[in-house]
This record gives C-alpha cells, structure tokens and sequence, in this order.
C-alpha cells in the first residue's frame, strides 16, 4: 500500500491523506486549511483525478463534519463517491445553505457506522466511533495488501462520550503498521493534565448562570454538540430557557438523535435574528421556519424577563440585542478555541462588548485529546510505526511516543 498525507504532517486543518492498493486509490479526508482566507479551488491538493471524471479514486472518506477535514469536496468530481457518518452527512447539508457558495449541497456515498466493515475495492475500511467536539466522528483502520493502517481523525476522551474512545483504548485493532495519529495538542498546552470534561463544563455554567441578573450570552459553535448540551443541561439546573436560532435549531435537527435538545422541547426557545429572518425570506425557507417555531420567542419575550434566557451566541445577534436593548448585566461566555479571539472576524463581537461594557469569560474545554491520552492512545495501538498528523509540532512526537516517524507533506512511501 502507497502512503502520501498531503496536508497535515506539520499543520492542523486541511487534513487530506492518500491511500493507494492494485491501482486503486481512497482519500481519507478533504479539508479546508484553517488559514484559507476563502474555499478556493486553489487549495485542494495536487491529487491526479480529484476533479475529474473516471479516475481511479474509488471514494473520499470524511472521518468527521468539521471545515478543515471536509471544506474542499465542493470542488472534486461529483462522480467519485463520499463515504460518511450518515448523522455527519446530515449536519454538512444542513449547514450549507447557511453558508452559501461555501459548501457542496448533496453528497452520495456509503454510511460509516460503528465497527461496519465497508469493502472499498482493494481496501477494507472498519470505523471505529470516537469522542470529539465534532458530530459522528471516527477513527478508521485501513486494510490492503496484507498491510494495516490506522488513521485516528480527531478524538478526545473527556466529551460526552468519552466511553466510546476508551473502549477503543481498551480493545485496540492488533498488528497496526502504521498508526496517522493527531496532536492537535502538542504545543497548545504544555501540560501533563488531563482537560477538564464537558460535566465539568457544565457545573461551571451553573455557576455562571445563578450568577447573573441579566441576559447571558454563551458563544459557541451550535456544531459543537456536546457543547450545546451541556449549555442545555445548566439551563435546565438553573431553570433557564435556552434560546437558539433556525442554523442551530437545524443543525440540532440533522443529528438525528433523540437525546439532543431540539427546538420543540420545553426550555428551548426559538428567536429569529433580523439578518436570518432576511435570509429565510429571500431564500423562501418558510417550511425550515415553521418547522422550528414550536416555541419561537420576539424581542418582547426577552425585555418581559431577560434573566430567564441564555442565548446561544452568534455574532449575528449584535444588532438585534442592541435594538432591544436588552443588555444591562448582561454576561458573555466565549466557550469555543482561544485561537479564532484573534481572527478578524471576532472584532464585531470585541466591539461588542466593549460598547456595551459586557464583561467576557471563558468556559471551555479541547475538543481533542490532551498529551496523557494521545500516550494512552498510542501505547494502545502500538503500531510499527507512528507519523505524526493534524499537529504544529510534529518534531515534539519523537520524545512523546515510540516508533515516530515524521513524514513531509506530498511524499509518498510504501507500507
Ligand atoms: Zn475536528
């Protein structure tokens, strides 16, 4: 089996690797890097019948909806199949009318399920479901030519279900010859600590929430789901209503899962940003809004009692919070990755704040695994030999871990 990781031997984002067996080739993941200023066709990596029809690319496998693992399909050949999580494939074409122009609308392909072996050609691809702040993630073992590949993706153990990738620690795939294994972590935090869980999330949200005499605002991606349930969970302790917007109620709807909050059930509430409400009228969406009014909330509702609500922040709330005036005492709650605080895109909400003297706290724990459980990981499958993925600082894994190998990006080897 040929081996080539395009993007991600010395970057996190734009993951993309290269299986090829008997002629045949499957990508394992497309993504956007995370410093593309816009999903241009000039990022996608130099793989020969990408976007072409009649190639030997048997399938793209997305190991998980997040941008910078499946952000580049919009521009490969409608033709070559995309195989993923059946609930991920949901959450991508929800999300993309949202983003128009952004992403790829429909994707055909088969369905990743838990420990379901899917014959691809020459390979045998077997997922394997982990814990991650991304919906319906997997790790995958690769099979071909007698030679075994085990690709991690992004994982945690301290999420919701932290369960399932601890079952995984404790019953590894044997006779591993190469583990692709992510470090988003090296680097970021230099600490031999495990990260707090998401039920430690929660307790601190309580504690944010009892505080505060006014309207709390908690900024995260509704793609978060663990997230979002844990906000859910501390509006429930706190006798709280949790107000989300028609994406998030969307996105809540495609997990298809009966246990995360929808925008029927009580504590939830529905409010309909002015630049949403534009959007759905231009693009007639009138059956996605009634479908989510069940418990729709207006401006009025919040001024009545703002101490009741705990919006589910996006940016763009600003001008409809501010019309209403509904911001004394208010508090804010960054709960996403420190790194996007200095992206140009958070300026709106630093002026936000500041005009409106809203003070901001972090609450907020990684969605990938902290350097005890990438060793935990890696002892597990103790692989022949492990290259190092979806990291800044592949040249810390030689004294992290055994068997390192560290590859650069469009280099071919064969296992
Ligand atoms: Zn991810």
């Amino acid at each position: 089996m040929e081996v080539c990781i395009h993007r991600g031997t010395h970057e996190i984002g734009g993951s993309c690797v290269e299986l090829k067996a008997q002629g045949k080739r499957i990508i394992l993941d497309l993504g956007l890097p995370i410093d593309a200023e816009a999903n241009d066709k000039q990022y996608l990596p130099h793989i020969p019948g990408l976007d072409s029809a009649g190639s030997d690319i048997l399938a793209v496998i997305i190991s998980h909806p997040h941008l910078d693992h499946y952000g580049l399909l919009k521009h490969i050949h409608e033709d070559i199949p995309i195989i993923m999580g059946e609930a991920a494939r949901r959450i991508i074409e929800a999300a993309a009318p949202f983003m128009p122009g952004n992403m790829r609308q429909t994707m055909k392909g088969s369905a990743l399920q838990h420990g379901k072996v899917l014959s691809v050609g020459p390979f045998s691809v077997t997922p394997y479901t982990v814990d991650h702040s991304g919906y319906d993630a997997y790790a995958l073992l690769l099979e071909a030519d007698g030679k075994r590949i085990f690709y991690s993706g992004d994982f945690r153990t301290h999420g919701r279900k932290g369960k399932v990738s601890e079952h995984l620690i404790n019953n590894p795939p044997k006779d591993i010859d190469v583990l692709l294994m992510e470090g988003s972590s090296l680097g970021r935090i230099q600490t031999d600590e495990p990260f707090p869980s998401e039920q430690e999330m929660e307790t601190q949200l309580c504690e944010q929430f009892r505080k505060t005499k006014g309207l709390s605002l908690v900024h995260t991606s509704a793609q978060n789901i663990d997230r979002v349930v844990s906000i859910f969970r501390a509006c429930k302790k706190t006798e709280k209503t949790l107000v989300i917007d028609v994406y998030t109620a969307a996105i809540l709807e495609a997990t298809g899962n009966e246990h995360i909050p929808q925008s029927d059930w009580p504590d939830i509430a529905l409010y309909v940003p002015q630049s949403q409400r534009l959007q759905i009228k231009k693009n007639k969406w009138f059956d996605l809004l009634k479908k989510h009014s069940a418990n729709r909330i207006f401006a009025k509702d919040v001024q009545k009692d703002v101490s009741r609500y705990v919006i589910l922040f996006r940016p763009l709330y600003i001008h409809d919070l501010e019309k209403a005036g509904v911001l004394e005492n208010a508090i804010y709650v960054y709960s996403q990755w420190e790194g996007y605080l200095e992206r140009e895109s958070f300026a709106s909400v630093r002026a936000f704040l500041e005009r409106n003297k809203i003070k901001k706290s972090n609450i907020h724990t990684s969605g990938h695994a902290s350097l005890p459980d990438l060793k935990r990981f890696a002892a597990a499958i103790n692989a022949k030999k492990l290259i190092p993925v979806h990291t800044f600082q592949p040249e810390q894994y030689d004294a992290l871990f055994s068997n390192v190998e560290t590859k650069k990006d469009g280099e071919s080897w064969i296992v």
